[in-house]
C-alpha cells in the first residue's frame, strides 16, 4: 500500500478496481498501519500478544 510519496499510502477502492468489499478496504487499512508501525519501529511490528509459552507449544521464535 505504500506509494511513491513519501509517507503516503493507498488502501481499498481507489488501489482496487475488481475487490470491492467493505472488508476488504479495511483489510488493506489495517496491513498499511502495520506497514506504518514496522517502519517507524525499524523492525517487523506484531500488534497482538504472545503467551510466554508459545514457543514451546508451537515451536519457532517467540517474538
Ligand atoms: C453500489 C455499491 C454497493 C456496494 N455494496 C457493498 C456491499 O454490500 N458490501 C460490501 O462489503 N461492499 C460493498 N460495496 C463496496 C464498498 O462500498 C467499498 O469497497 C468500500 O466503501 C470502499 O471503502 P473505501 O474507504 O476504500 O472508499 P470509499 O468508501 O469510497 O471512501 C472514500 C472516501 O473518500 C472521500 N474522498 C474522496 N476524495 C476526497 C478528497 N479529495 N478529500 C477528502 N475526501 C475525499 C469520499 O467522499 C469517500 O467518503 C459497494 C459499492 C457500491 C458502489
Amino acid at each position: 500500500m505504500e506509494t511513491s510519496v513519501d509517507d503516503a499510502y493507498a488502501t481499498g477502492a481507489m488501489v482496487r478496481d475488481q475487490e470491492w468489499q467493505a472488508v476488504i478496504s479495511a483489510g488493506d487499512g489495517a496491513a498499511a498501519a502495520l506497514n506504518i508501525l514496522s517502519k517507524e519501529e525499524g523492525e517487523h511490528f506484531h500488534d497482538f500478544d504472545t503467551p510466554d509459552d508459545a514457543a514451546e507449544v508451537f515451536g519457532g521464535a517467540d517474538e
